[in-house]
This record gives structure tokens, sequence and C-alpha cells, in this order.
């Protein structure tokens, strides 16, 4: 009999496998089995069983061993993988792959089986020592473990094998660890009463909750409006009924309140599942799921494959964030299987946010979503005060330039003279962005990428921020040879000195990816904050999510429009999403909040939008841009990136690829490129790129798959990365 089989690579097909007798009575869908393929063993997952015998004349393997020590996929779980294979482009086991935590490297030992037709009589007389041990398997139930045979037995077995009257099975040992009775668990804590919105937005999600069916809502809310109460009376809601509950975050590192505070409310049933935990514990963690020990995982994106079963709510929450989709194969985004995974099981979603994605809110725009508005933030606190500073008045006021303006000076003197906190935005870290040379013009650029390396002061190296690359900073120029060599552009370092400097007395730290590098940095420098040994962090990106500090009351962004000049149609997107968050960390408590907003372009009506927090007059305005362009959300949008490091080969590959791609579409689909993307060389790999849109995104996707496929050996696959609903095209 034969059994398709998912195996982690990249070919888009199942293989077929033969099975041996042995073996055939433990198969079923979902099992794990180690399989031969091209020289190696791989662990793959049989999909179909028992499936077609193959064509004539094809070779055909057999199956190796089964996998015991990890549980079967579910059949939810092989539909939901299969999905992201066929959505995604990728192969089946690539997605399985993904879904799975990492295998642990199981104990196996091989064990010699006598088949049903070996029948010992039918030996030779003469055959003693084979009868012998035929005989010796029969008594033992028809199988032993090889390694238990004296060397010689050995030998005879591996001879019956040969003749067929034995086969030799690998086997995994089951992972030991005796069932535990669990102990009864503490009832759920209660939680604050709702406020009045808060209860209002229950009313309306409690039936959907009840009803047990797919029903996708939107949370809009500011930050602060108490959108996490929410997501916890309706997970308390779920469990009661007896269904599972699955909470999805963005980063597990920068929530570790919501962490405690979830444990708490539900003692005993939280499980925490992300791809930081180390191995073993990821695997227990798994383990805990997929007995149903534990009925809520809290989790990052790939907790969307937890196996939970009777699954009644979904909570994605800041569904917006970049970090729910994937960035290499197979590139998924969690918040989208979400909505897959809740249709098939019944459950009911619920996306939060004060900023959604473009993709959420047109979704919730045209009804395809509830859309539960969270009025006000909590006891009515109201907005912060934004002021923005045009940068270009205080350069053209002269006297020394600086990163940071004269009214963010003042502010932050009024806010450190009332004994209060601020965080200062710089959404980039290290010292100078860029080292220029006076005498050409050129920049320093990474030897293998196409862009300026970084200067980071702290540790004297100059970095490039898409590779590894670094080194020390050069005398001179490397082009030109003159110098000195000057620097451009502010980043965090430089920020956290100049203020280090005009407040000599404040205790200023900085929180970027450099600063957070070591274990535990970062959750220190939040207690520190939390406790008031910090009164000023400046930061990237890092320092606008999640955090609810009650005495910080001022928020300062410098060079807030830099980001909306990135060649990327979701730049003007990212900018206000990032702005708004920012802001709403201003002024928490019951202090009033204050927001200093620094730019070269303030009239710019992003960052006047943003400065109201008036995220839909932005969505009217940004979707009319993405419908002109014909962008998502409006059409579907996959890219086809080629990259090598031979700039002549990725040009011809790039245009077989556009023309495939054209061939395929028949005028149906809008195929734009090749070109060079944007980022021209990361890695010393060239990089061109061919987007494709259309209205409909089944049609798309078959599409590329089909011309992808149809390019056959003449572009390696290797050097193809197929990017379904990318989030950057940079
Ligand atoms: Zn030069
Ligand atoms: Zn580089």
């Amino acid at each position: 009999m034969y059994a398709a089989v998912a195996v982690p690579v990249p070919v888009r097909r199942l293989f077929t496998y033969l099975v041996p007798t042995g073996l055939a009575a433990g198969l079923a869908a979902g099992v794990r089995v180690r399989v031969p393929f091209a020289g190696r063993t791989l662990e793959g997952t049989v999909v179909e069983w028992p499936s077609e015998a193959p064509e004539e004349g094809v070779e055909i393997k057999s199956v190796a061993a089964l996998v015991r020590s990890i549980p079967p996929l579910s059949a939810s779980m092989l539909e939901l993988t299969r999905f992201v294979a066929d959505y995604y482009l990728c192969s089946w086991g690539e997605a399985i792959a993904a879904a799975m935590p990492a295998p642990l490297p199981g104990r196996t030992r091989t064990m010699v089986r006598r088949l049903a037709a070996a029948d010992p009589a039918q030996l030779s007389p003469r055959a003693t020592a084979r009868r012998g041990l035929l005989e010796r398997l029969g008594r033992a139930g028809g199988a032993l473990p090889l390694e238990e045979l004296a060397p010689s037995s050995r030998k005879i077995a591996r001879a019956l094998a040969a003749l067929g009257w034995v086969e030799l099975v690998e086997e995994e040992l089951a992972a030991a660890g005796p069932a535990v009775e669990p102990a009864p668990l503490p009832p759920p804590a209660p939680g604050p009463t709702p406020t009045p919105a808060q209860a209002q937005v229950l009313e309306q999600l409690l039936p959907a909750l009840a009803a047990g069916e797919y029903a996708p809502h939107l949370l809009f809310g500011a930050t602060g409006s108490g959108k996490t109460e929410v997501y916890l009376r309706a997970a308390a809601e779920t469990l009661e009924r007896g269904r599972s509950v699955l909470y999805l975050v963005p980063e597990i590192g920068l929530t570790p309140l919501l962490i405690a505070k979830i444990s708490a409310r539900f003692p005993g049933r939280t499980e925490l599942l992300h791809s930081g935990l180390p191995r073993r514990r990821r695997w227990e963690a798994w383990s805990r799921v997929r007995n149903g020990e534990r009925r809520l995982v809290l989790g990052t994106r790939s907790a969307i494959f937890a196996p939970l079963d009777d699954l009644g709510l979904i909570v994605v929450d800041e569904e917006q964030d970049g970090s729910y989709k994937q960035a290499e194969t197979p590139r998924y985004n969690g918040r989208d299987l979400a909505v897959v995974r809740a249709r098939s099981e019944g459950a009911v979603v619920l996306f939060g946010s004060a900023t959604p994605s473009m993709e959420t809110f047109r979704h919730a725009s045209l009804g395809r979503y509830t859309l539960l508005r969270l009025g006000g933030r909590i006891e009515q606190r109201p907005l912060p005060d934004v002021e923005i500073v045009d940068m270009r008045d205080e350069y053209r006021a002269g006297g020394e330039v600086t990163a940071v303006s004269r009214r963010l000076r003042e502010r932050l003197d009024e806010c450190l003279g009332r004994g209060e906190q601020a965080l200062i935005l710089r959404n980039r870290r290290g010292w100078a962005s860029a080292l220029l040379c006076p005498e050409c013009g050129e920049r320093v650029l990474c030897e293998l990428c196409s862009v300026a390396m970084t200067w980071h002061r702290a540790d004297e190296r100059l970095r490039c921020h898409y590779c590894a690359a670094e080194h020390p900073r050069p005398e001179c120029c490397p082009a030109c040879g003159e110098g000195p060599l000057r620097e451009l552009g502010e980043g965090t370092e430089r920020v956290e000195d100049t203020l280090r400097r005009d407040f000599p007395d404040a205790t200023i730290e900085r929180m970027d990816r450099d600063s957070t590098r070591r274990k535990g940095a970062h959750a220190r420098l939040l207690r520190r904050f939390a406790g008031g040994e910090i009164d000023v962090i400046v930061g990237t990106q890092m320092i606008a999510k999640g955090h609810d500090f009650p005495r910080v009351t001022l928020v300062g962004v410098i060079s807030a429009d830099q980001s909306l000049g990135l060649p990327d149609f979701r730049a003007a997107e990212r900018t206000f999403q990032l702005l708004t968050q920012v802001a709403g960390r201003a002024g928490r408590g019951e202090l009033p909040g204050r927001v200093v907003v620094q730019a070269f372009d303030p009239e710019h009506a992003v960052l006047e939008l943003a400065a109201r927090q008036d995220y839909e007059a932005f969505f009217d305005r940004e979707i009319r841009y993405r419908a002109a362009l014909r962008y998502p959300p409006i059409a579907a949008l996959v890219r086809i990136v080629v990259h090598d490091p031979d700039e002549g080969r990725v040009a011809e590959w790039a245009e077989l690829v556009a023309a495939a791609l054209r061939e395929e579409a028949q005028g149906k689909l809008i195929v734009s490129g090749p070109g060079p993307a944007p980022v021209e060389r990361i890695r010393g790999r060239y990089r061109r790129h061919v987007l494709v849109r259309s209205a409909g995104r089944r049609r798309l996707v078959e599409a590329v798959d089909a011309a992808v496929a149809g390019l056959g050996r003449r572009v390696p696959r290797s050097a193809l990365q197929v990017d379904v609903d990318p989030l950057s095209v940079l």
C-alpha cells in the first residue's frame, strides 16, 4: 500500500512512498514519518492514506519509520496547513514545518519483524540458524529489536530481510511521560467592572460568542480605551462555554504585564506559545495544548497553529502589526490565517486596534466584519495636545543645528520640573544614519548591499542594517580618499547624547535593538522606568508598543515625516500608525498628556491627521490613493523578487518571470515590471521584482502558481521569492 507524504522541501508536490506491512497498522493521515529523500532521511507527514499507486516504472522507496513521539496532526490542522501551501505558494511540507515546533531529537531503534508469509517450514532443512531466528521472532510476538540480537543473528536477520522473509523497520521510542491526572483548576478571577463603553461593546459581542459560529469583529478604539478588558471578558465567556481561546499578540517580549494579567485571571488555563521558547519547553507547552490540558493560548504569529480543539475565539491584538507576517517561507500572515481558521472551526474573531490596517478597516466599512467602536479613553481622559514643530524654522533660526527643537526642549524641561516622565521616539538606531564625503558627496555604502552604513558611536562600528556587515570607521572617503567624513542624520544614540548634555540632572536611557540585545535588558529597562528610576527613554518604535506608564506626560517625535518618503505604498499607513501609537503613550494616567512632533514638512496631511488622531479621515484619504493606484486593499498583490549574485542573470531571469506572468495573465491581471527593487542589492545579491495585481485574489494566486511552475528549470526556484500579500515592496 502507498502513502502520499508532504516533505519539507521547496517543491510544490507530494511524494508517494511504499508502506511496509509492519507499519501499516499505525498509519493515518497526519502521522509523522521518516522517509528517504534524495540521499537523506527527512521527516514528513502522511497526508493521504491509503493513496493511489504511482505510475508504472517510477522507483518507489519505503517509509523508513513512524515517528511516535509526535502526535498526529489533526484534520483541521491538515486543512489549515494545506491552505497555507496553496495560498502562500509553498509546499505543504514547508507549511507543516512552520506549524509545528522544531522536532526534538528522538531515540530510535530498528525492529526485526517477521512477515506474515514467512513460514519456517518452507526453509531448507539445513538453514537451522535462519529457521531458529524465525521461530524466535514468532515466540516474541513477531518482532524483536535488532540490537537485542547477537552479532551473528543480526547478520542472519539482514539475509532474511533480503530474501523477503522479515523486514527491518525503524521505530521511534515513544517519549516517556506518565499521564498525570490534572488537578482541579481554581475558578477564573473576576475582572474589574466594565466601563459603560466596554459594556456596550460586550452586549454586541457576547451573543456572537453564544451562537458559536464564525463571526469576525473589529474592536476599534483609541489607545487606552480599554480593549484588553473586552478581550478578557470575551475569553472568559468562551472558556465558560467549554470552548478554547487563542490570543495573539505581535511580540511576546513586549507584553510582560499582559502575561501576568492573563495568568492571574485564568489560573492554570493559560499556555504561552512563541518561537522564542527553548526547544524542549516549546514542545512541552505544545503538548499540554494538544492534550487539552490548557485551553487558552497566548502567543505570537506561529501560535495561529496552536493545536487547540473546539476553538471558540481568536483575539488578534494590534492586528495592523507587521510582526504577524512571516518574512521567510511560508510568508503567511497570522492575522489573515485567523480568519481562515475561525471560519473552518466556527469561531469568533476579534481584531483589535486603534489604527487598523487598511485591509481590516475596509472589511469593517463594507460590513464584512462587525465594527465595534470603543469610544473615548478610560475614565474620559482627553486625548493629548499635539504640537507640530517646523524643523525648517529651527535650522533657519541658525545657531547650533540640533536634533531636538527649542519647543521640545521647553516641554521636556516643564515635564521633568513637575517630576513626570517622557518618551522620545526616533525610529532609527545608531549615531549617524550615514557618513558623507564632503569632497565627492558619496556616502559610505555597504559592500554587499546598496544602502548607506550606519555609524554606531557607542561601540565604534560602522554597520549595515540589512546584512551583518560591520567594520571600523574609515579615516577618509573610500571613493576619493578625501576626508574627514561628515556625519549625516541623527539616530537614537545621538538624540540620547544631546538630551544628556541638555538635561544633565535627568536620568536618560535608550531603548532600541542595540541597547536591549542582552537577555532581560528590555524588561529591566521597562521595570526601571515604571519604578521611576528613569526620567526619559529615547528609542525606536519599540517604545510605541503596548506600555502603560501613568507618569508619562510628554512624547516627542524626532523626524516624524522621514518614513513618509520611503518608496513603498504603505509608507503613509505605517507613519500614521506609528505616530498615533506613540502619541497614545502620553497621558494615560490622571495627568494630561502632550506630544511634540518635529517634521520638515509639517503641513503633510498624514501628520495633521495623526496629530488629531483621526483614523477615519486618514482611512478615507488613503483608500482613495490605493484605489487610484490599484494597490491593496483595493486589489490583491503578489510580489516576485528575483535575486542572485550575478546582475546579468537576475535581469535575464526577471524578464522570463515577467513574460511567464503576462502570458498566464491573459490581460486580466496587472503585471508591473520587471524593475530593480528599491533596495537593489542585499547581501551581495542583486534584486529585481515584478508586481502582479488583480481584483480577484484566488485567480491571482493561481496564475502566479502556474507561471512559476511553467518556468520549470529556466529559473532556479532558489532565486525566486514569491510573496503573496506582501507588507513591504522595498
Ligand atoms: Zn569622497
Ligand atoms: Zn549590507
